[in-house]
């Protein structure tokens, strides 16, 4: 079967790379023309673990390719994924729908022979109906159905989600349709995740469902987390006393500097503007959105009072840029809202990612990059911990500390024990645990 994928994203090029893997010819389709010449030249333009391996073996075996041209694509393929962004809209919340729109335009002129065209991306409740509407007034005579088929990887452990997923949604409304989309996931279907074919209204809002809830989760514990640190307690216990109540369980209660990433931050957003366009309003949902909002830009005030009231002149590491771990992912990261407040406030930000490069990244405009954690920590006055990164955890604190100017530490993630800390000269801020040191 020939499957094009439009748009070679995160989402796009692991689809795509793992479609290959199951041994569908698979053209993966981008208009940023240096991104299809750097896969061509055999360069992954992402991090993202096992990626690397799984396009080189399948474009080696010539059942990958990457090209700009989506017509000839298109042409002939059973299957045609959109993955294209679908980012906050500019000036209100809503998801922007024009490179969905654009793509299935494009698509249309070039449909040729049956096909299912596929919303891979995160796209409102809808939007299958619309793609389809668009679709036929623009090619009346073309041979197609659609598929609404969102995606539920992690950045960080993508190729391990896609290829073994909790479960598969397929939302259609033809059998031919329902075919095509078996095949293609049977060898996942095969590894026992449940394919769950429905509608186009609820696979749309499966995808939104299950993002707002986990946000609802994060927004959930972190609050939680704020009430530790006024009235005691310990966050990590308290999360782990309510995890193991299997109605509850332990997933997505580690409290943090606000959630990020390319999903949460704007699926929550979009989820809010849909429910209130349609008379239902989620105040739920707008709530996490306004308390992740302010945790994040209050970020900086909270260092600033871990640091005494004042971070001028402070010459401060932050560790760790990307929005979560093994991703280079800076999509609405909070390091977005806390290293520009700290610069504004005069601090000397020193910045180290083990995957982040210097960037260009406006927000972080003056801010020194250093090569290593170590690197990052000389001299400073305070080491801030934003990401979760591995190497993080097992830092050899009493190097660190010795080449600082003052042994502060400032841990957004709760990597490390207050206990272990107190052996160290650490003074210690964590998240929803009582300050130590
Ligand atoms: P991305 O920005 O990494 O990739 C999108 C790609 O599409 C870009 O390379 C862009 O150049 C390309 N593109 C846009 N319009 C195009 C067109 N008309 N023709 C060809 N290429 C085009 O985005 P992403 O993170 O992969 O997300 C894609 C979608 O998947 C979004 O809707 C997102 O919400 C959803 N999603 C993302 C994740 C994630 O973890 N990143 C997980 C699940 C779902």
């Amino acid at each position: 079967m020939k499957i094009a994928v439009i748009g070679a994203g995160y989402v796009g090029l692991v689809s795509g790379a793992c479609l290959a893997q199951f041994g569908f010819d698979v053209f993966c389709v981008d208009h940023d023309a240096a991104k299809v010449e750097a896969l061509n030249a055999g360069r992954v333009p992402i991090h993202e673990a096992g990626l690397g391996k799984l396009i080189h073996d399948n474009a080696r075996a010539g059942r990958l390719h990457f090209t700009m041209d989506l017509k000839a694509a298109v042409s002939k393929a059973e299957a045609v994924f959109i993955a294209v962004s679908t980012p906050t809209r500019r000036g209100d919340d809503a998801a922007d729908l024009a490179y969905v729109h654009q793509a299935a335009s494009q698509i249309a002129a070039a449909l040729d022979g049956y096909s299912v065209i596929i919303t891979k991306s995160t796209v409102p409740v809808g939007t299958a109906r619309k793609i389809k509407a668009q679709i036929t007034a623009e090619r009346p005579d073309a041979d197609f159905d659609v598929a609404a088929n969102p995606e539920f990887l992690r950045e960080g452990s993508a190729v391990d989600d896609f290829l073994k997923p909790d479960r598969v949604v397929i939302g259609t409304e033809k059998k031919r349709a329902q075919e095509v989309l078996r095949k293609i996931y049977q060898p996942i279907a095969m590894t026992g995740a449940p394919l769950i074919f429905t509608d186009f209204e609820s696979a749309e809002l499966i995808k939104y469902a299950a993002n707002g809830y986990l946000a609802m989760r994060l927004a959930f514990i972190n609050q939680l987390a704020d009430l530790c640190e006024e009235v005691g307690g310990d966050i990590a216990v308290v999360a782990k006393g309510i995890g193991h109540d299997k109605r509850i369980g332990h997933h997505y209660l580690q409290p943090g500097p606000g959630f990020g990433g390319s999903c949460f931050p704007k699926d929550t957003k979009a989820l809010a503007v849909t429910a209130r366009e349609a008379g239902a309003p989620f105040s739920l949902i707008e709530a996490v959105v306004k308390a992740n909002d302010k945790r994040k830009l209050d970020l900086s005030t909270r260092v600033t009072r871990m640091l005494g009231g004042s971070v001028a002149d402070k010459r401060i590491a932050v560790l760790g840029l990307a929005f979560k771990a093994d991703t280079d992912d800076m999509r609405d990261a909070p390091a977005l809202d806390l290293i520009p407040a700290l610069t504004a406030a005069k601090a000397q930000v020193v910045a180290y990612d083990p995957v982040v490069k210097p960037n260009g990244v406006s927000a972080f405009e003056g801010v020194e990059w250093a090569k290593s954690a170590y690197a990052a920590a000389k001299g400073a006055d305070a080491v801030i911990l934003l990401t979760e990164w591995n190497e993080f955890r097992g830092l050899d604190l009493a190097k660190l500390a010795k080449s600082m100017r003052a042994a502060v530490m400032i841990d957004l993630r709760n990597l490390y024990s207050p206990t272990d800390i107190a052996k160290t000269p650490f003074a210690y801020h964590s998240i929803g645990r009582q300050a130590m040191g």
